[in-house]
């Protein structure tokens, strides 16, 4: 028996696998059998950035890592065991880089908060901060929180495209790009921050326009009004 104040969650499972059922029966099974999802979500852990529902798809269906401030550092054999079983077994054909607006991580690094523990990984988002500084220093306080968000996924995205298992995969021809994408949670809107990496070689030049033209607040406004 599940832990009082737990039964809940078990009941919400029972509930979801019965609608699951109902709109297809073969689902579990089919599932059961492989994934092959398209894509490789990694994201921040943040419980309001929820990957599957936010661009609305099923188990199986998107391959998700996340952690806080969805930092892809190169010492971190957790986020690259998912990019290389993404990449070279599942075979998935976009890698998508997707931060939020408001992140906790990200206000702690900028603001050089001390969290505990965390601190230490959020280094990794200090020094996107530094390394931009003369662009972010020169913002209002609440822009500069926005646009650290912004470059923290734009840094993030290049770092995944120097990764061997993705540089060895493109030697090869397998096809698979990365893309940098940032989630209002006050909204709920997606918006392409305008960085895909297809190719070696594509990658400083897309880095370079994505820092440069990234273009908050003025398209949050005209994604809202469309
Ligand atoms: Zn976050």
């Amino acid at each position: 028996m599940p832990v009082d104040g737990l039964n809940h969650l078990f009941e919400n499972n029972r509930r979801w696998v019965a609608q699951m059922n109902a709109r297809d029966p073969g689902f579990f099974q089919r599932l059961s059998r492989q994934q092959t999802p398209n894509y490789l979500w990694i994201g921040c852990a943040d419980s309001r950035v929820p990957a599957n529902e936010i661009v609305g798809l099923l188990p199986g269906e998107l391959f998700v890592h996340r952690n806080v401030s969805n930092v892809v550092a190169p010492e971190d054999w957790n986020c690259l065991s998912v990019i290389q079983f993404g990449v070279d077994v599942l075979k998935v054909r976009h890698i998508i880089v997707c931060g939020h607006f408001g992140c906790g991580g990200v206000q702690a690094a900028l603001e050089d908060r001390k969290l505990g523990l965390s601190d230490k990984w959020l280094q990794h988002v200090r020094d996107v901060r530094d390394k931009h500084w003369d662009q972010l220093g020169a913002l209002e306080k609440s822009d500069r929180f926005n646009r650290l968000c912004e470059l923290n996924v734009v840094e993030q995205v290049f770092n995944v495209a120097q990764t061997s298992v993705v540089r060895d995969a493109w030697s090869r021809q397998q096809e698979v790009s990365i893309h940098g994408w940032i989630y209002a949670i006050e909204n709920g809107l997606l918006r392409d921050l305008r960085i895909s990496v297809t190719r070696p070689g594509e990658a400083s030049q897309q880095y370079q326009s994505a820092v440069k033209n990234l273009a908050f607040p003025k398209e949050d406004v005209s994604v809202e009004n469309t």
